[in-house]
């Protein structure tokens, strides 16, 4: 079923329209060039859709059973009219024509039901949204007209209501399938090329539908009623092209994200707010006026939507803005919080043991000689011993102490609740989990409880300055006139300032 495959059927299928429009003379041939022009696209779809997995089958069958159903109705629209002389309305032939709504409605329900919610949902408020303005207009000018024309029984007037509710239907199909592409990825591959093609083929119907709307009771020539059936036809088509580019689409929408409204989706919706008020008008221009509830009806339902899609928009925003908080905070190598987040903590933490009266302290923690580890292990190895140390580390705290990468091979610790001895000791712990051979050097200052935050880090980086040139591998505490290296040892505390 390559591109051969394709060109060929869709060629032949152009041509059977073609022929319907120019060849087709008496009844009986163009009865046969319908169910041509029917067969081939149902048959294309069928033949195509058994090379989708299983459960995607469905939704193409089902879709080929309205095309066959409608194009079908050709037939006993034939026998009642022409053959029985009845003008009768409706006929068994209606029910044909209107089974392509129902299975068209559940072949895209079917479609969309795996893609992402984001997507789906955003799409559906959109189109309800667009499809309720157009309902407004639809049911002022063209369903309830239907339903007070004595022309036809009850049941006619019903049957008559029943295409024009399908005809917005198709309108809110299309739109949901154009408006679920996402974001992300080129146009073609975030979209796949189903879904604009079987909205192409939806419009296409309803182009032949309106046509048929417009033309009403009034007679046309056989030209101008098969040029509107090659519509159909072509809309048959589209429908069945559609089918080749639709396995691609649903792995590739599973990652797709709703892209921010643009100012047309957002032109097209105030349009259809403007709908009610627009009719509004031109009923009062008219002096008597009617349809007072459709058009509030019609604004209320609008009104919701579009706040329900406004919510649905600042409820995403909102978490986006939460992630990339989140990953602006955090350091994507060990997933510790980075100096930004541990530096904002920092001033909390101090202001929290000023209240409580309780010891802070900060150590400095930088890790010796790792130049020459990744000189000589590699750069993957040394990103490997920092996430392994971060982690050996992070176990070694309470879940109140803040562990950060303040940068490089620097990390920094912030202990509440700990005084310089208490400190130090953890330090020392550090050291002895420490992965491999690895040693570091680190500072060690407690809050002195007058100085700012920035002087604090000052000392415990001068401690650790001190550490690294006694000779590394060792802690030292900040704060002494001459600052004392302690912990050569691993268990020894560090010494008192
Ligand atoms: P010292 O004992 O004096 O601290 O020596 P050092 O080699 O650790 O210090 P120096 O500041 O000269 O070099 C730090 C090295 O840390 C340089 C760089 O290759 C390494 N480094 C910094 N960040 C990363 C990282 O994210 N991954 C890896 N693999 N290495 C890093
Ligand atoms: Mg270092
Ligand atoms: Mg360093």
């Amino acid at each position: 079923m390559g591109r051969h495959w394709w060109r060929t059927s869709v060629a032949a299928m152009a041509l059977a329209i073609a022929g319907y429009l120019l060849l087709a003379i008496g009844q009986w041939v163009e009865l046969a060039w319908s169910l041509v022009n029917t067969v081939g696209p149902t048959a294309v779809i069928v033949i195509a859709a058994r090379r989708l997995p299983r459960n995607a089958r469905v939704a193409w069958y089902l879709l080929a059973f309205g095309i066959f159903a409608n194009g079908t109705a050709v037939v006993p629209n034939t026998i009642v009219y022409d053959v029985l002389g009845s003008d009768a309305y409706p006929t068994v032939a209606d029910a044909f024509y209107l089974l392509f709504y129902p299975a068209v409605l559940t072949s895209v329900g079917l479609m969309i039901r795996r893609w992402p919610p984001l997507l789906i949902r955003a799409a559906l408020l959109d189109a309800a949204t667009i499809t309720s303005g157009i309902g407004v207009l639809a049911w002022v000018y063209a369903i309830e007209p239907a339903l007070r024309d004595t022309d036809y029984s009850r049941f006619g007037q019903l049957v008559r209501v029943a295409y024009l509710v399908g005809d917005l239907l198709l309108i809110f199909l299309a739109l949901i399938l154009v408006r679920s592409g996402g974001s992300t990825g080129p146009r073609r591959d975030r979209w796949g090329l189903s879904p604009p093609w079987l909205a192409t083929g939806l419009i296409t119907f309803l182009a032949g539908d309106l046509f048929w709307l417009i033309v009403g009771n009034n007679t046309v020539p056989g030209w101008v009623s098969r040029g509107t059936d090659s519509a159909y036809f072509a809309a048959f088509v589209i429908l069945g092209y559609a089918v080749r580019h639709a396995t691609a689409t649903d792995e590739q929408r599973a990652t797709a994200v709703p892209g921010p409204p643009g100012i047309p989706l957002m032109l097209t919706l105030l349009l259809a707010l403007l709908m009610a008020p627009a009719v509004l008008v031109l009923e009062m221009s008219h002096g008597a006026f009617q349809h007072g509830a459709a058009i509030a009806t019609g604004s209320t339902i609008m009104s919701v939507l579009v706040v329900t899609r406004l919510t649905v928009l600042l409820r995403f925003v909102g978490r986006q803005t939460e992630q990339v908080r989140e990953l602006a905070r955090r350091d994507e190598l060990t997933g510790l919080p980075n100096r930004r987040a541990w530096t904002d903590e920092l001033p909390r933490v101090l202001e929290q043991a000023r209240q409580n009266e309780r010891p802070v302290s900060v150590c400095m923690v930088d890790l010796d000689h790792f130049k020459a580890f990744n000189d000589t292990h590699g750069h993957q190895a040394g990103d490997r011993l920092l996430k392994e140390a971060a982690a050996a580390w992070l176990n070694q705290v309470r879940r109140s102490d803040i562990l950060a990468r303040y940068g490089g091979e620097e990390f920094i610790v912030l202990l509440p609740d700990t005084d310089l001895d208490a400190a130090g000791a953890i330090m020392q712990r550090l050291r002895q989990v420490t992965p491999g051979a690895q040693t570091f050097s680190a500072g060690v200052a407690a809050w002195d409880r007058a100085e700012t935050s920035e002087e604090l880090i000052a000392r415990a980086d001068a401690a650790l300055y001190e550490a690294k040139h006694s000779g590394r591998d060792r802690v030292v505490a900040a704060g002494a006139p001459r600052p004392a290296a302690v912990g050569d040892a691993p268990a020894e505390a560090p010494a008192r300032p």
